[in-house]
């Protein structure tokens, strides 16, 4: 292990912050769109121990220590604990298939709701990284920079996309009220298809 990758005190409680104020940001956001369950849990593994300590050794402030791990082992064990509980992450809905790609990777559709919370998730890291250079257009110009890769659900993907237009266009306010508006509508619906159901 180099000198360069070793914790420290200050690392570790660089790293805390951060992730202690992401978490605040996007239960804001949550709350917001009144997912409150979601906005308390958002990214709890992150201080399980698996990720904790590899957030600590490769806290630079400047972007994911993830990737300060791979610099340094080839992968990231902290990305792959995390995304394997997370369900905010697109990489959570990969499947394999055994008909239309025989053995290969699957894209599974996200839950709206979790939709929502990737959508909190992207601005809130937006913000963190960015702090008084952020600009409302970041997140969706994140997303057009192909970062997504192609194992996005397409459905997943415009969703995704139109939140975040919506926001670059037309602000918070306008976004998460319109964004809430979908969430109740959806509830709404399914509720009332399970009454169908029950007939
Ligand atoms: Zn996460």
């Amino acid at each position: 292990m180099t000198e360069q990758n070793k914790i420290t005190f200050s690392k570790l409680t660089g790293h805390f912050r951060t992730i202690t104020r992401h978490r605040h940001i996007v239960m804001k956001e949550c709350f917001r769109l009144g997912l409150y369950r979601q906005g308390l849990l958002h990214d709890l593994s992150k201080y399980s121990p698996s990720e904790f300590w590899v957030g600590a050794r490769y806290y630079t402030g400047k972007e994911s220590p993830n990737n300060g791990e791979r610099r340094a082992t080839g992968y990231s064990s902290a990305w792959l604990h995390h995304k394997g509980r997370n369900k905010h992450h697109y990489e959570y809905w990969i499947d394999y298939s055994t008909r239309e790609i025989k053995g290969g990777i699957k894209p599974v559709r996200m839950p709206l709701k979790y939709v929502c919370e990737m959508f909190c998730d992207r601005v809130a890291a937006s913000k963190v990284y960015l702090g008084s250079e952020y600009n409302k257009t970041d997140p969706l110009n994140y997303f057009l920079s192909g970062n997504t890769g192609r194992f996005m659900h397409p459905d997943t993907a415009s969703l995704l996309e139109r939140y975040l237009r919506l926001l670059a266009d037309e602000g918070e306010d306008a976004a998460f009220g319109q964004i809430r508006e979908e969430l109740e509508k959806a509830k709404w619906t399914n509720r009332n298809s399970k009454k169908q159901d029950a007939k």
